[in-house]
């Protein structure tokens, strides 16, 4: 099973900002089915907000969760904002204490 450093996982959420980027206009289609459709907006504000202010931080996986988090709660509007952001902050919470994250850690971040 694969782990990571808390210290070098960066990359991971380099890849999150990417995967919600590439995923922007899906997000809103889906949204639009039963909502008024900016959900893929409102996320890819929040999270490439984070990429633009922290693409050049030397910042762990933990550290990154948590301003992920604090972005989207205070800077994105609607609900998505501050459900999104307390998840990644209690996320961050949950695994500032590791050194290394394994899949199963990822899991109990993930639970809290
Ligand atoms: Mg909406």
């Amino acid at each position: 099973m694969g782990a990571f450093k808390n210290a070098a996982g960066k990359p991971v959420l380099m890849r999150m900002v990417k995967g919600i980027q590439d995923n922007k206009a899906y997000l809103g289609e889906v949204d639009g089915l039963i909502g008024d459709g900016d959900h893929g907006m409102n996320m890819n504000k929040g999270f490439s907000v984070f990429e633009e202010r922290f693409k050049d931080e030397d910042i762990s996986f933990s550290e990154g969760l948590d301003e992920l988090g604090m972005i989207l709660l205070n800077e994105i509007g609607g609900s998505m904002g501050p459900i999104y952001g307390t998840i990644f902050m209690d996320m961050a919470e949950a695994g500032e204490d590791l050194d290394e994250i394994t899949a199963a850690d990822l899991g109990t971040m993930l639970e809290a």
